[in-house]
């Protein structure tokens, strides 16, 4: 399940560059090019799904995996504390159509 047009599955593929922080069999995980926080994130299923329902509703098994790396991350980063996001749907923020959670992490965060 990967998508030709998507950018994020060009960035797994390693077809556009991204400074990898983590990966495994079904997962990637890169810094966010602009930044939001000391230590910002994107965690991504290696397969495709356009937004967290659709994934939550195809493997929510994966869903549970992508919380575990981002609290492995907060845990290197800033002693397990984080904000997780998942932008989803054009009028919420999402610009990307492959699922994606936000990981802000590495200082405190402004509430
Ligand atoms: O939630 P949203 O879809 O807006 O998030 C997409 C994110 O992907 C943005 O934070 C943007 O900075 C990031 N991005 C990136 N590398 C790219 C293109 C976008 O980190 N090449």
């Amino acid at each position: 399940m990967s998508d030709s047009d998507c950018l994020f599955c060009k960035i797994i593929a390693g077809e556009i560059p991204s400074e990898k922080v983590y990966e495994d069999d079904t997962t990637y995980a890169f810094k966010d090019i602009n930044p939001k926080a000391r230590v910002h994130v994107l965690i991504v299923p290696r397969a495709h799904y356009a937004n967290v329902a659709e994934l939550a509703t195809g493997d929510a098994g994966q869903l549970a995996h992508m919380v575990e790396v981002a609290q492995r991350i907060a845990d290197d980063e800033f002693h397990g504390a984080y904000r997780l996001i998942f932008n989803t749907g054009l009028d919420a923020g999402q610009s990307v159509f492959h699922v994606h959670a936000h990981v802000l992490t590495g200082e405190k965060l402004d509430e």
